[in-house]
């Protein structure tokens, strides 16, 4: 995934919009060498985004179709996963039997994706954190709060880690800052919540995303300091 995807984006006309498209996609698994027919979807426009940046779509979700998973050993990834694995991850794939539970849920898709990826060991803590992410977004439109808190949680552990570990460079250190503030706040834990988003406040300027991120920043902070915990949209 590209870190534009993580942009605060415009709101867009409905008719500027392309509804998804699916159309087949044969690809070969890296695991087990089965090869299987998924699908994927031509660009979408995007109709705002909620305040964590899931983008929403006025016309179908392309989301929980960005990860392929095998039907035969169950190995999840993005499209770019399904070119090479590390044989780390071909080893557990197989030794944990995930063949056997397929997952049909965007959310659960995600999850086994940051599974699977989470045994590499190129893996890097903010790509996990981008996935628990996206699982949190499809759970969350499958109307599942409690699965959502928990890949919420899971996000915030790994970009928490990231930014800890320095794997967060610094035009995107207020990004990353707002988010774990904005995910602490969707959890409820207001005073986390306000440090995070005070700390993205400290370096407002210093990163690529501008007037737009400090302006979401500021309004959410206020929203930590409501005690408000609900969804809401840039
Ligand atoms: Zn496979």
């Amino acid at each position: 995934m590209t870190k534009g995807d993580q942009q605060p984006r415009g709101r867009r006309a409905r008719g500027e919009s392309t509804p998804p498209r699916a159309r087949p996609l044969q690809l070969t698994c890296p695991v087990c060498d089965s090869g299987f027919t998924t699908q994927v979807f031509a660009a979408t426009g995007c109709a705002g985004q909620d305040t964590d940046f899931r983008p929403r779509f006025p016309e179908g979700d392309p989301l929980p179709h960005l990860v392929h998973v095998c039907p035969e050993c169950g190995y999840g990834a993005m499209r770019d996963g399904f070119d090479e694995v590390e044989p780390v991850v071909r080893e557990w794939v197989l030794a944990q039997g995930l063949g056997a539970q397929t997952p049909c849920g965007g959310a659960e898709r995600w999850l086994r994706a940051a599974a699977c990826r989470s045994v590499a060991l190129a893996h890097t803590p903010d790509e996990l954190g981008q996935l628990y992410a996206r699982a949190a977004w499809c759970a969350r439109a499958q109307g599942e709060r409690e699965l959502e808190r928990r890949c919420q949680r899971d996000a915030v552990l790994a970009f928490e880690r990231a930014l800890a570990e320095g794997y967060v460079g610094e035009d995107d250190q207020q990004m990353i800052l707002y988010l774990v503030g904005e995910l602490y706040r969707r959890l409820g834990l207001f005073p986390l919540a306000r440090v995070m988003l005070e700390r993205a406040g400290q370096v407002a300027g210093v990163g690529k995303y501008g007037d737009a991120l400090s302006r979401l920043v500021e309004r959410q902070l206020r929203a930590a300091e409501e005690r408000c915990s609900d969804n809401m949209q840039i």
